[in-house]
């Protein structure tokens, strides 16, 4: 792709607001066709190493672990930047329940060898793609630069220098608004009339806990600890699925894993509920115990770790004629229940970047960009709201492993005609995400048909006629 110039957009032309893994992933993909990119963070350089240590992360409470999976993937690939993700990733073959007291359930995700999907910090990915940007030479990457005001019809930016106190104007061209889900660029457009937006925040909010290896395991990043290090299975995402609530947590190369809670903020059992040291340990103790053995800290944590909140962004239009565009959780930020926030963010700049190369000018871009996402990206914040039932409640119900069965099933004896509706989302890129949608639906109903007839179990083989009737009566 390199040396391919976007048309009628001028070199040199292009400012982006946030660093983020989704400002700092598009200034590398248009630096690849040979844009100049200016790129704009409010936060100090990341890329100090101190700055990504367990125990820093566990100080901040912010470590959040990802699950990386195909479309956020594709999108490294595509920019060339893999071989520099690979070694920091954990792959995850399936959900492993906890019953809390130490009885565990293995439900795979996908049934070939490269379904998994793969843990890694966000801490991390982002210092990695900081590090790439940097030593582009296209890219003009500045710290401590946080935009304060958008004046869209005039192209003029304000910017607070986060060091010295001091604020100048900058001019820009097209501007691109990465700054995540408190996106001031976003704020710019609204106060201007320009959008409308909505955070629509859910009744439950979330606190970050940190399992330590069961020994020290050297160097983070050197190498990955050995699975004797892990005090669980290092390659599963754990869930302690307790239905009005739950408890998550995905490994880290070093032998630690980051745990999540996600929790009601008011009633009872509730954030509101757990006042003090002995409530969070008999809280724990109740519902997770085989966590609560291996977090000596927790109360100490739980008392020092953030709270933070989540939700879906609506957001009623991402660009403005062809000078501002919004990507990223600035324009739709979702909840983080199945994994694809980031992932869909990393699959905006693929899209974005595409048809800069191929629409003729920067406002056709942004009003197609819109156009085509649009869909998918409602579709994937509809399915990640319900993935947080079936992950804290569903996955427990006597059907769920039998359903999922018969699921791989169909899949394994049609292929290409029935995929789990988890497997589209996280395993094919090609399928968008408001079909992975449509078509979970029908399939859905197709499995309610077979259960009803033959139960969840394994399917009688001479039931292929039904089974294709099933699926050409449902178009799949
Ligand atoms: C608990 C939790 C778990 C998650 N798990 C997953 C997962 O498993 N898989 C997945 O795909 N996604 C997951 N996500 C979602 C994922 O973290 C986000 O979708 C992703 O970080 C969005 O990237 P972004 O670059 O758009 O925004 P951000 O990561 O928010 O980055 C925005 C950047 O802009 C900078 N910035 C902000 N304001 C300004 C300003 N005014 N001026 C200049 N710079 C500014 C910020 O400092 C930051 O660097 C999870 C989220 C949470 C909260």
């Amino acid at each position: 792709m390199a040396g391919r110039h976007l048309a009628r957009v001028s070199p040199g032309s292009f400012t982006i607001v946030g660093a983020g893994p989704v400002g700092a992933l598009m200034a590398l993909l248009l630096a690849g066709r040979g844009q100049r990119v200016r790129l704009l963070e409010r936060r100090a350089d990341p890329r100090d190493p101190r700055s990504d240590t367990p125990l820093a992360r566990a100080i901040s409470g912010r470590s959040i672990n990802l699950a990386l999976a195909a479309r956020g993937i594709a999108a490294l690939e595509q920019a060339g930047l893999m071989s520099r993700v690979a070694a920091h990733l954990v792959p995850m073959a399936g959900r492993l329940l906890h019953d809390g007291r130490g009885d565990l359930t293995f439900l795979r995700y996908g049934q070939r060898p490269q379904e998994v999907i793969y843990s890694i910090s966000r801490e991390l990915l982002n210092r990695l793609l900081i590090q790439a940007a940097a030593e582009h030479e296209a890219i003009d990457l500045q710290f401590c630069q946080r935009c304060v005001d958008v004046d869209v019809a005039a192209g003029v930016l304000q910017l607070r220098d986060e060091e010295q106190g001091s604020r100048r104007a900058e001019s820009f061209q097209v501007l691109l608004g990465a700054d995540g889900v408190g996106s001031a660029v976003r704020e710019a457009l609204v106060r201007r009339g320009l959008t409308r937006a909505h955070h629509e925040l859910l009744a439950h909010d979330y606190k970050e806990l940190m399992i330590p290896a069961r020994r020290a395991a050297g160097a983070l990043e050197a190498a990955h600890a050995p699975r004797a290090a892990y005090v669980f299975e290092p390659h599963a995402l754990h869930i302690w699925p307790q239905g009005g609530h739950m408890l998550i947590a995905l490994p880290n190369t070093d032998g630690s894993f980051t745990a999540t809670l996600f929790l009601a903020r008011e009633g009872e059992p509730s954030f509101g509920s757990l006042r003090d040291a002995r409530a969070v340990r008999a809280f724990f103790q109740q519902r997770f115990a085989d966590a609560a053995a291996v977090i000596p800290d927790l109360e100490a944590q739980f008392a020092a770790h953030p709270q933070g909140r989540l939700g879906t962004l609506h957001c009623e239009r991402w660009h403005f004629e062809g000078r501002v565009a919004l990507l990223g959780d600035a324009a739709h930020a979702i909840v983080p229940f199945h994994g694809q926030g980031l992932n869909c963010g990393f699959e905006d700049c693929r899209l974005l970047d595409a048809l800069l190369a191929s629409e003729p000018t920067a406002a056709r871009t942004f009003e197609q960009f819109e156009r085509q996402r649009r869909p998918d990206t409602a579709a994937i914040a509809a399915m990640a709201l319900e993935n947080y039932i079936e992950m804290r409640d569903g996955v427990r119900g006597a059907q769920f492993a039998s359903r999922q069965a018969l699921a791989a099933e169909l899949e394994r004896r049609f292929p290409g005609r029935f995929i789990p509706r988890y497997s589209m989302v996280m395993f094919h890129p090609e399928i968008p995400y408001a079909q992975a949608q449509r078509r979970g639906a029908l399939q859905e109903r197709v499995l309610d048909a077979l259960g009803a007839r033959h139960g969840f179990g394994p399917l009688p083989l001479e039931s292929d006629p039904e089974v294709l009737r099933l699926l050409d009566e449902h178009g799949l």
